[in-house]
């Protein structure tokens, strides 16, 4: 029976064999993980919490440290939408880093530079969705609104409706099934257009003195609204970084309460054990880093995306802070050459609805663990890093070595679609580079699905490799 299983890959529903303190252990990740999920539902707020708790165990920024020893724990926010964090190993910077890479944005609706306007007596935002969505999904649910906006004298106001129990909520209206003929006949893709996804936002007109006549009276209570709460004009939404998100919370799925439904799974079920088991560290052996990126939904792209060189430029600051204050730009290339990473993304489970875009041979299933992804990218293999054979022996090793469960899987069958993660953009340093995250069920909905076995068994993959690769 031994040499049996060691002939067949075997895959196994990690639930059927978990023990009772483990699953404690399990379900009490979970809770809080949710607790993170919920107070955490734009990159922003992601990497303000994520300081927070850092600086609560002691990481400091960067920029108030003159030089770094081993023990050492500091980070850099990037452009406060991305965050990079680090944990200063005892080996020399010339055995590489040890590095986590999740990104903290997901798709959403973000507001347009102008977005009210008034129409038959009621007041909408317009938006452009940001990643990629089924607009069809995002009508007729409960929304909030999260995000900053700026005056000209440069005062930030910060922007949170939707999320208290008694915050009022905005809406995408769809239209009755009894008038639906005419749109049902269209493609999924084409019954919402993205220029239809405009957000009610009120229906009241102003009454003010000497207001009655106002051109656009329900327009005008919203900007008198606005303007005494937030002391924001119109033309500041120009400013806006305001992102239109589900107000549901993350809640259990199932009498079981085997799994976890909530906004922004992707990819805060990696960003979040990717950060926990860096602040696992107290002095490893070989410099941990957490890398917290934006726009990876829309490419990576901007200042804050992975391909921004603040990110290179923080490690450059840690070479430099832990040796004599001097980076040479060479050794600097080879240290990120010689660095190992897993790029902590989600990819897709198994969906037994949904068979036919996928290989059942090569999918990951929920609640089978973390699933490791050798390349993505879509038509033959086309935009994706794909990770050495050596490599993927050498995690595989470790994670036997530590009992962590795995799997493995492409995202969907050849030629069903496909998509990308940050991974390619770091492969071109030169670096070890693999996918490695929750499986998820409805990526990229308002609402997403995961395992909380899942998210525990990854939580200590990702702790397993920046400790032993
Ligand atoms: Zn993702």
């Amino acid at each position: 029976m031994a040499k049996e299983k060691k002939l067949f890959a075997e895959y196994n529903n990690l639930y059927k064999d978990i023990g009772k303190d483990e699953l404690e252990a399990c379900m009490n990740f979970a809770e809080e993980y949710k607790t993170f999920l919920d107070i955490s539902k734009t990159e922003r707020e992601f990497v303000k919490n994520a300081i927070e708790a850092a600086e609560d165990i002691g990481f400091k920024d960067i920029s108030k440290k003159k030089s770094l020893k081993a023990g050492d724990k500091v980070y850099q926010s990037i452009k406060d939408k991305g965050l990079v964090l680090a944990v200063v190993g005892k080996r020399p910077l010339t055995d590489g880093f040890n590095i986590l890479g999740a990104h903290v944005d997901s798709p959403r609706l973000d507001l347009k530079p102008n977005p009210i306007y008034e129409d038959t007596e009621a007041v909408y935002f317009k938006t452009h969705y940001y990643g990629g969505i089924k607009k069809y999904q995002w009508t007729t649910i409960p929304l909030a609104i999260h995000g900053v906006i700026y005056t000209t004298d440069g005062v930030k106001h910060e922007i949170t409706v939707g999320e208290k129990e008694d915050d009022p909520i905005f809406y995408i209206t769809d239209l009755l099934p009894h008038l639906g003929n005419e749109q049902m006949k269209k493609t999924a893709n084409e019954f919402i257009p993205g220029e239809d996804l405009n957000v009610v936002i009120g229906g009241m007109p102003l009454k003010a003195k000497g207001k009655e006549n106002e051109k656009e009276p329900y327009k005008a209570f919203i900007l008198k609204y606005l303007n005494d709460n937030y002391g924001i004009c119109e033309k500041d939404f120009v400013t806006g970084e305001l992102e239109i998100v589900p107000a549901a919370k993350a809640r259990d799925v199932g009498f079981d309460r085997a799994f976890i439904a909530g906004y922004g799974h992707d990819d805060r079920v990696c960003a979040y054990p990717a950060l926990m088991a860096t602040f696992a560290q107290e002095k490893p052996n070989k410099t941990c880093i957490c890398m917290l990126t934006d726009k990876e939904e829309i490419g990576s792209y901007a200042n804050s995306g992975a391909q921004s060189v603040l990110y290179e430029n923080f490690l450059m600051e840690i070479l430099a802070k832990t040796g004599d204050g001097s980076v040479d730009i060479l050794k600097f290339r080879k240290v990120i050459a010689a660095s190992k990473m897993l790029s902590t993304d989600v990819s897709n489970a198994y969906d037994p609805k949904y068979s036919s875009v996928s290989d059942p041979k090569n999918s990951a299933y929920m609640s089978h663990g973390l699933k490791l992804e050798k390349y993505v990218g879509a038509r033959g293999k086309s935009g994706t890093n794909e990770a050495t054979g050596d490599f993927v022996a050498e995690i595989t090793g470790i994670f036997e070595k530590n009992s962590i469960p795995w799997q493995t899987g492409e995202l969907g069958k050849v030629d069903a679609g496909g998509g990308g993660t940050i991974s390619a953009y770091m492969a071109k340093f030169g670096m070890s580079v693999i996918d490695a995250g929750v499986p998820v069920w409805s990526m990229h909905a308002p609402y997403e699905m995961i395992s909380k076995i899942d998210l525990y068994y990854t939580y200590l993959a990702y702790k397993a490799f920046i400790e032993n690769i």
